[in-house]
């Protein structure tokens, strides 16, 4: 997931390592990775403004799937 740009606080958020999760083509662990973003990560709204910043929309950024970062991104341009 972070071998885009990354900001300084990607490498000390529960995501950091977990690309096979949050990059995952499976439903199951999209929504996992939803969970941790909601659950356990103080970055998410960094990571969702990055993310839309960077037109990014595949993965789990900021608690989204990759549907809704693509409607964020399209609203953003
Ligand atoms: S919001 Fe999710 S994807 Fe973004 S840094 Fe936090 S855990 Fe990682």
């Amino acid at each position: 997931m972070f071998s885009l740009k990354s900001p300084s606080w990607f490498k000390d958020s529960p995501c950091s390592g977990q690309d096979r999760l949050f990059f995952s083509s499976k439903p199951s662990n999209r929504r996992l990775a939803v969970k941790v973003c909601n659950s356990e990560c103080s970055n998410r709204s960094e990571c969702l403004k990055f993310a839309v910043s960077e037109g990014i929309t595949i993965g789990v950024w900021g608690g989204k799937t990759g549907p809704d970062l693509a409607r964020l991104v399209e609203h953003d341009a």
